[in-house]
């Protein structure tokens, strides 16, 4: 067939190559063109000694084709085994995940009949960076990255997502109440991004009663865009109480390659008896074909789809006696979306993709004037285990010399010193925060130096310093409780 597009396709582990098989299947029966390219990841590969779970040549074709469709894989027990989906998403910069949840009430159970809400995941920075320490006996810690480019492009592409699938609101959920500088950078670029769509709403929600509210009235969102953690959580919530985690697919979305795949996994006690469910990869399929603007191919695939759970043609997780009519196997089933291709549903909403409707990735960063960075302190953090932060304080005041002073010690991000509370608890390590002798002014690095070298002299165990800078006069670092 002509233009046939390459994509490259993974059976993975478990029910996976019975749920591909189904979807590819359906989707070749109704009219996709593509040129299948089959790469082995997973359990075996994993097993064959390599710790990433994927060869390196099949790092080849996904260059090649750039549109990965991937089955659920089973990652080994034990130590040592990276998860791959997290190698791939990093390692081919998938910013973007893409999860649409959908409510399919009266066919499928759920409490909210009338919930369709697009979960938009940061994915690649926040918390999930994997950068993490044990400072001390009893501290661990890991560092939450967000970066102004980062939100730009996640933010932007929900609004243009949000734009090409006639949505109406775009909602942004942080915790910037409490991470002022991280979570706040993120609100603050929706806050800009969501200008330049005056033709979209957007509002923001704190995430905690965001969430609550999402749980409680799906109906009163759109799409959803969230920094990474939150993403990770909220969007399983949402394909759980849609009724259908077993039905939901997603994408996940790079400038250079895209992914798709279903969001459960492997079910390998489901394994090789023709009972999963392939609808969720076949949703991830059909958002993959709107991605390749295959998008008559989607419709069509979409459709019969939703004509056939419509018809009450179930398999066992989804069945139920009061509403289903046959309970069928992975191969029927996708034997029922074919013979229903070129259907409509009669209740449920039709869809109908618009060539042109795939969302374009975008890296426009925002032009912006260059901010005068400067240098005005600097935070000691050290291993204390003696406990009295008081005693801390009056050893280390001098450790400034001239040009710096200490301006005050806190533990978990709780002023302890000066004027600490004999209430607050002492953990075993401490930050010890040095800025300039002259309130405001700035503070050269060999200072920082000279004082990392008295720590050193007197003994101390220092874990590590963190610069406190200014921004165009503005702190680029918070205050401690009670400071
Ligand atoms: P799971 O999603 O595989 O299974 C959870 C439950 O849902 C099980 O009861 C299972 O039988 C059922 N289920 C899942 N998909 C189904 C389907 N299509 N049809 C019918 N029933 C279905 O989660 P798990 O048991 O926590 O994980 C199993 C394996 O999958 C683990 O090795 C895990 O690492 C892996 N996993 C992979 C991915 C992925 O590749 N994207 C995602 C999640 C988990």
């Amino acid at each position: 067939m002509a233009n046939n597009t390459a994509v490259t396709v993974a059976h993975g582990d478990g029910i996976g190559p019975e749920i591909m098989d189904a979807t590819l299947r359906i989707i070749q029966a109704a009219g996709a063109a593509l040129d299948i390219e089959t790469i082995d990841i997973g359990e075996k590969v994993y097993l064959a000694g390599n710790t990433a779970g994927i060869e390196p040549s099949a790092w080849d074709s996904l260059r090649r084709t750039k549109v990965f469709l991937k089955a659920p894989i089973t990652t080994p027990q034990g130590g040592g085994f990276k998860s791959l989906n997290v190698t791939v998403r990093k390692t081919l910069g998938l910013y973007a995940n893409v999860r649409p949840c959908v409510s399919y009430h009266p066919f499928v159970e759920t409490k909210h009949p009338v919930m369709n809400v697009v979960i938009v995941r940061e994915n690649e920075e926040d918390l999930y960076a994997g950068i993490e320490y044990r400072q001390s006996e009893e501290m661990t810690e890991c560092l939450k990255y967000i970066s102004r480019p980062g939100c730009e492009k996640i933010v932007r592409y929900a609004f243009e997502y949000a734009r090409d699938n006639g949505r109406k609101k775009v909602t942004c959920f942080t915790k910037d109440n409490i991470m002022k500088i991280t979570d706040g950078l993120f609100h603050k670029v929706f806050d800009e991004i969501a200008a330049d769509y005056t033709d979209i709403e957007n509002e923001h929600w704190i995430v905690d009663i965001g969430a609550a509210k999402m749980a409680d009235t799906p109906e009163a969102f759109d799409v959803i865009v969230m920094p990474n953690l939150y993403g990770d959580i909220l969007s399983d919530v949402a394909a759980q109480i849609a009724g259908s985690v077993g039905l939901a697919g997603s994408a996940n979305i790079g400038e250079h390659v895209s992914m798709f795949e279903a969001i459960h996994g492997s079910a390998p006690r489901r394994a090789g008896q023709n009972l999963a469910n392939p609808s969720g990869l076949l949703l991830g399929a059909v958002m993959m074909l709107v991605h390749i603007k295959q998008t008559d191919a989607a419709s069509r695939v979409h459709n019969a789809w939703l004509r056939t759970i419509e018809d009450g043609v179930h398999t066992y997780d989804i069945y139920d006696e009061g509403v289903s009519k046959q309970k069928v196997g992975t191969r029927e089933f996708a034997d029922a979306v074919i013979e229903r291709l070129g259907q409509e549903p009669q209740t449920l909403k039709a869809v109908s993709y618009k060539s042109g409707g795939e969302t374009s990735t975008t890296s426009k960063q925002q032009a912006r004037p260059k901010e005068k960075k400067e240098l005005v302190g600097s935070d000691v953090y050290v291993n204390w285990q003696d406990g009295a932060a008081d005693k801390l304080g009056e050893a280390i005041k001098g450790f400034g010399g001239d040009e710096l002073k200490l301006v005050m010690i806190s533990n978990r991000g709780v002023k302890v010193y000066p004027g600490g509370m004999t209430e607050t608890h002492m953990s075993d390590q401490c930050r010890c925060r040095f800025m300039a002798q002259a309130d405001g002014a700035s503070i050269k690095h060999e200072q920082i130096i000279a004082l990392l070298n008295r720590f050193n002299e007197a003994g101390y165990d220092f874990i590590k310093t963190e610069n406190l800078y200014t921004f165009d006069g503005q702190a680029g670092y918070s205050l401690a409780a009670g400071q």
